[in-house]
């Protein structure tokens, strides 16, 4: 399996956030997790990524155990995020912003920096051009140039995978990447993300839109207070009696 959690635990005090989830993904597939607020989607990519030391079990990434490696190790070895609420640099360029990303892949120290080396110097283009291509690739070229807190929310979104593409991963972990967009914005980030996949990254998404879940999803699972509670299918999970249940309040996904 290309990335897969065992028995993945993290206890906040006497409240188990994340509860022994098993989860696996295939590689160059779309996995989604939906689940109530407050049920561990963000927590359960906290633990992937790093960001929070699990309480117990265990993240293997190619047959790795990156467990209890730091984020940017972790990030290193082609696993890359993205934040619930974005957490850009409001009053830098877009470009600016999307540089920053590609300094995991390069090398100069602050020795580079203090005498402006030629490695400096090469390593400083190649972040330029890593970023102009990946705001190429989700479509942002037109705003390189524009303050992040002067663009929509939408391109804003965009740049955050932008971020997380700079960083060459393999796998790419989307927190809620449609929220607070309109339906047409929604569909084109669907198609972002379908791009991604053809691409050959592996996707993992938290999404509370249920339209695009069943649309783009080869595997769901399903968190409630920090258990999975159902795994499979976009069609498997619309007819899963317990999901119905404990997330939709009895009512059919639509
Ligand atoms: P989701 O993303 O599914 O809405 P979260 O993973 O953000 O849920 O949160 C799951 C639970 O863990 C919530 O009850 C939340 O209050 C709690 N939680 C999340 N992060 C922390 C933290 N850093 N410290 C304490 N409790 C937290
Ligand atoms: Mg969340």
């Amino acid at each position: 399996m290309f990335l897969e959690t065992r028995n993945l635990t993290k206890q906040f005090g006497g409240l188990a956030a994340v509860n022994n989830v098993n989860f696996s993904m295939e590689k160059g597939k779309i996995n989604a997790i939906i689940g109530p607020n407050g049920a561990g989607k963000s927590t359960f990519f906290n633990l992937i990524s790093g960001f929070h030391p699990p309480s117990s079990g265990q993240v293997i990434f190619k047959g790795r155990d990156i467990t209890h490696l730091p984020p940017n190790k972790i990030a290193e070895l082609g696993i890359a995020r993205t934040f619930q609420t974005t957490n850009l640099f409001e009053q830098s360029t877009v470009l600016d912003n999307v540089i920053v990303g590609h300094r995991l892949r390069t090398k100069s120290n602050l020795f580079d920096a203090i005498f402006r080396t030629k490695r400096l110097k090469r390593e400083e283009a190649q972040c330029k051009g890593k970023a102009m291509e990946v705001l190429e690739f989700v479509g942002l070229t037109n705003v390189a140039n524009k303050m992040v807190a002067n663009i929509s929310q939408e391109e804003k979104k965009r740049v955050s995978i932008a971020l997380a593409l700079a960083t060459n991963p393999e796998i790419v972990f989307l927190d809620e990447p449609a929220a607070g967009v309109n339906p047409d914005e929604t569909e084109g980030l669907a198609m972002l993300i379908e791009k991604m996949v053809q691409n050959g990254i592996t996707v993992c998404l938290i999404e509370h839109k249920m339209q695009m879940i069943m649309k783009l999803a080869h595997k769901i699972m399903v968190l409630n207070y920090g258990e999975k509670i159902a795994e499979g299918t976009p069609n498997e999970i619309k007819n899963n009696e317990t999901v119905i249940k404990a997330y939709l309040g009895g009512s059919a996904i639509a």
